[in-house]
């Protein structure tokens, strides 16, 4: 657990890709969450690596902008944190412990204080165990999800402090943590199971773009050569996002409905097949929406100009867990 003298500082040698054996689907999300600025939930039993992979998302980002630096410098200051220069344009990397307060993850006081999600803003707030915050601590997020901000109540009206964040939160498939191949197995009952699941309120789920199962680790890939370093997929990650601000001016996640149809350019068969993922699944209007979004950074990822088929059911599957 990172402490709060240390959590915006992300550590010398930051974590790599490569030494993440298997779960190639998960790593595959990842990137896509890292070149679209896509929240991402990891739902895996308890070793499956979910944390490992969480903790390497921001070695995938690439350093700040001048003027997203001088953001994150003030509200480093409002919180009266020493800003280390060595460190300024170095994406934040937050990660509040499920106990967090309220206040501590949205801001608050007087004087005002920005909350862990704003210290996180422009950079990774990492959430590990997300179903045991709080409700009103999950409930919070969404909003800053959504637009980036969080309204703040204050005596006389409120205050917005920006909280433009990348989630990436990770949670057991149940609250014994065991999967039915496990010894022993889990013997929660489908009720536990609903109720723990339930935490997570389907508006917040809904904000998450990307939903990945993982299995524990088969063991045969723990002996396989290492997988693609971080090194190797961080400038995939810069290239694709680099596109996206030169076409629209920011990342995709954060496009509304109309722009993101007017980016994404689909055939009329890919439009009939987005249809068609969005009433097998049953999703929302929001639903649909997100899975849009990742199809286009999917094929950002590829350097593609329009979406296809191919990267809507790969997106699609990235939205099966719940
Ligand atoms: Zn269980």
């Amino acid at each position: 657990m990172a402490t709060a003298a240390n959590a915006s500082r992300p550590p010398t040698t930051p974590p790599d890709l490569a030494d993440v054996r298997g779960q190639s689907s998960a790593r595959n999300a990842l990137v896509t969450a890292a070149a679209g600025g896509h929240a991402l939930l990891l739902l895996g039993p308890p070793g499956c690596g979910k944390t490992m992979l969480a903790e390497r998302l921001h070695g995938l980002l690439p350093p700040m902008a001048e003027a997203e630096a001088l953001v994150v410098a003030i509200h480093q200051s409002l919180a009266g944190q020493a800003i280390d220069p060595l460190s300024y344009r170095v994406r934040p990397l937050r990660r509040p412990h499920h106990t967090s307060t309220m206040m501590a993850l949205a801001g608050g006081g007087n004087p005002l204080r920005p909350g862990e999600i704003s210290l996180a803003h422009c950079g990774v707030l990492l959430l590990d165990e997300l179903p045991e915050f709080a409700r009103p601590c999950l409930e919070a997020l969404r909003e800053p999800i959504e637009s980036g901000e969080i309204h703040l109540a204050r005596v006389h009206g409120s205050e917005v402090l920006p909280a433009r964040f990348l989630l990436v939160a990770t949670m057991n498939p149940c609250p014994c943590g065991r999967t039915l191949q496990s010894t022993p197995p889990c013997r929660c009952s489908t009720e536990r199971i609903a109720s723990y699941r339930g935490r997570l309120s389907q508006p917040l789920l809904d904000r998450i773009d990307l939903w990945v199962s993982m299995r524990a680790v088969d063991h045969a890939h723990l002996n396989a050569p290492p997988a693609e370093a971080t090194a190797t997929l961080a400038p995939r990650v810069w290239r694709a996002r680099a596109l996206q601000q030169a076409r629209q001016g920011g990342l995709n996640a954060q496009l509304a409905l109309p722009e993101l149809l007017g980016v994404s350019a689909m055939s009329r068969s890919a439009a009939a097949c987005w249809q068609a993922l969005g009433k097998t699944h049953q999703m929302s209007a929001r639903g649909m929406h997100r899975l849009l979004a990742v199809a286009r950074t999917l094929a950002d990822l590829e350097q593609a100009s329009s979406v296809e088929d191919a990267q809507l059911f790969q997106a699609a599957q990235w939205r099966q867990v719940f």
